[in-house]
């Protein structure tokens, strides 16, 4: 599934796959065996500059790997992840360090993401000396300074000399997209960004977020189970379950109209402010399976309510439904 027909996409994955050799329990007694885990399983996304791709879909789907694909963090087994057109498999030495400073990643949990034994300064100046931006302390110092600014923590002097401990959940967040940012980076990937932090502070750092994005004309990847962050913060998305992206539209066109029956159940779930309003919970039976056991035909089958015989034979193929607006099931098969 691609994001846009245009060219100059920061990012592009290229039909990815991802495996993984895993240790299971057999008959539930302590020999183990080998099993192979299909984590991705042929995904492509292509993002240009300004664009925000919401990937979202529950725990184990494959989000977070897809990210790590994304960042060259894992090799794909098969295909490929491009990045300004270029090939990342091939980067190497100054290359590679280049493309690690390009692409930065927000994790979900500010209170592990930041070394506890450093102050909020060493946390923004170590970056610039790794990667040998500013020629002095004094200019790394002022760079820290600016970009606390940015992220809205100010007076930033009184920050910059903090521990992590020091702060809150919400500033801890706001110095993690700091240090992302201070990179001048062009693809910035967000995991999670705030599902770790209080209501009352979320508002605050989804606009940020997008403020940033939008300003430094950065490509990004919001992943969340949340379609609610994902509407907010995003312009494309994509559904994903057990590997595979099922649906994928702009936003606000998925969120009208959504046509994979999984989609159907996911967006049924976000509360509705209406009291009167009545959630159907017959729209997807039981638990995702196993990842390491993935049903055959449509591996979303066994929890369809709308599963057909063909379902559970034959895996969909993608089809665009509308112009834009792409999913993989067979009630729409031609
Ligand atoms: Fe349901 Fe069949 Fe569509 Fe899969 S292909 S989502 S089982 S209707």
């Amino acid at each position: 599934m691609n994001i846009s027909h245009e060219n100059q996409y920061i990012i592009e994955a290229i039909n990815i796959k991802k495996e993984f050799l895993v240790k299971v329990k057999k008959d539930n007694i302590i020999i183990s065996e080998e099993k192979i885990l299909r984590a991705i399983d042929g995904i492509g996304v292509k993002i240009k500059p300004g664009e925000t791709l919401g990937l979202v879909g529950e725990s184990g789907c494959g989000k977070t790997t897809a990210a790590k694909l994304l960042l060259g963090l894992y090799k794909p087994n098969e295909g490929k992840v491009k990045f300004k057109g270029e090939n990342i498999s091939e980067f190497k030495g100054k290359k590679l360090k280049d493309f690690r400073r390009k692409a930065q990643m927000i994790f979900q949990d500010p209170y592990e993401s930041l070394n506890p034994r450093f102050k909020i300064k060493e946390i923004l100046m170590e970056p610039l000396r790794i990667h040998k931006i500013g020629s002095n302390y004094k200019e790394r110092y002022d760079l820290a300074e600016t970009v606390l600014y940015e992220v809205g923590l100010k007076p930033p002097k009184t920050y910059l000399e903090r521990y992590p401990h020091e702060m809150s959940g919400g500033q801890r967040q706001r110095v993690s997209i700091a240090r992302a940012l201070i990179l001048n980076p062009s693809l910035l990937i967000a995991d999670e960004p705030v599902s770790m932090l209080d209501v009352s502070i979320r508002a605050g750092i989804m606009n940020l977020l997008t403020k940033m994005i939008k300003e430094r004309n950065l490509a990004s990847i919001c992943i969340s189970h949340d379609i609610s962050l994902i509407r907010y913060l995003t312009d494309y998305t994509a559904v994903m379950y057990l590997g595979k992206i099922v649906e994928k539209a702009p936003t606000e066109k998925l969120i009208e109209k959504r046509y994979h029956p999984y989609t159907d159940a996911l967006l049924e779930a976000v509360p509705n402010p209406d009291p009167d309003y009545k959630i159907n919970l017959t729209k997807i039976k039981g638990e995702a399976p196993n990842p390491v056991n993935i049903p055959s035909g449509c591996r979303f089958h066994p929890r369809c309510v709308k599963c057909m015989d063909i379902c559970k034979e034959k895996q969909p193929q993608e089809i665009e439904i509308e112009k834009g607006h792409y999913v993989l099931c067979h009630l729409y098969s031609r």
